[in-house]
């Protein structure tokens, strides 16, 4: 089974609307030399410069989305951005539940769950954000705490809707840190999850539902995560933040996309 390699990036509270242009002409450059036709590419822009980059990025391979929402679609809800506004500004994409919004934000898998009931029904690809902390994982409770998140994410969920879902396997510990996990330890975390959306969805379901890892990603240390079986993507912070990183990330995502299509194929 062939799943659709994804390159994402989130610029958190980075590149303001003038910044933008410039960032995107930079990454289009490099990206000409690239085929990315066999893989997704976004970038997740503050939400005052998700119109410049709808604009810079319109017709391109790259999608933008944003960085969070609320679970309803409109009402007295001051300060909060809703999917049908993100959808308006052009966006695919919306990431929910990254490790900041839960330790600063108090965001819960509750609320994500509704999230992404509503992401899905206006037509967004909620990209779920699951990982553990350090603690969790000097406890040895790593596998259970994915377990608990995923579930809880995505309960209710039909079986034929997962694959709209995608996840990113972000253990806390390794974000804007100074080292990714160890591709050891990300292969375990993923068979890990695979198993448990077989398990609650079906093998179908499972294999093609993508799942990504994110966590002090670089341009050295991607390729060796992304070619792991069960990795379907990175999704990077700060070594994307310039476009020349996102640029060496994207290529890589997309060499291993033809490797894995090539073994698929044997
Ligand atoms: C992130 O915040 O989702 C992330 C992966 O950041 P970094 O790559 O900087 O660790």
């Amino acid at each position: 089974m062939t799943r659709r390699l994804m390159a994402g990036t989130g610029w958190k509270m980075n590149l303001r609307t003038g910044e933008v242009a410039g960032y995107a002409a930079r990454l289009l450059e490099q990206l000409h030399a690239v085929d990315t036709s066999a893989i997704d590419v976004f970038v997740l822009p503050p939400y005052t410069s998700l119109g410049a980059a709808a604009t810079a990025f319109g017709g391109t391979p790259v999608a933008i989305g944003g960085q969070n929402m609320h679970w309803e679609e409109q009402g007295a809800w001051t300060g909060e951005i809703s999917a049908p506004m993100l959808l308006d500004a052009g966006c695919r994409y919306v990431e929910l539940a990254h490790s900041e919004r839960l330790q600063h934000f108090g965001e819960t898998y509750e609320r994500v769950r509704s999230k992404v009931d509503r992401a899905l029904a206006t037509g967004l690809t909620p990209i779920v954000c699951l990982g553990e902390t350090a603690e969790d994982r000097r406890e040895g409770r790593s596998d259970a705490v994915l377990a608990s998140q995923a579930a809880t994410a995505l309960a209710g969920q039909p079986a034929q809707r997962v694959p709209d879902v995608v996840l990113a396997y972000e253990p806390r510990w390794a974000i804007g840190s100074s080292e990714a996990a160890s591709p050891d330890y990300v292969a375990a975390r993923h068979t890990t999850l695979r198993a448990l959306l077989s398990e609650r969805f079906g093998t179908e379901v499972a294999g093609r539902t993508r799942i990504l890892y994110g966590g002090s990603v670089t341009p050295d240390n991607g390729p060796a995560l992304v070619a792991l079986d069960d990795v379907d993507g990175l999704f990077v912070g700060r070594a994307a933040w310039h476009p020349d990183g996102f640029a060496r990330i994207v290529a890589e995502v997309a060499a291993a996309a033809q490797v894995k299509s090539r073994r698929s194929d044997r």
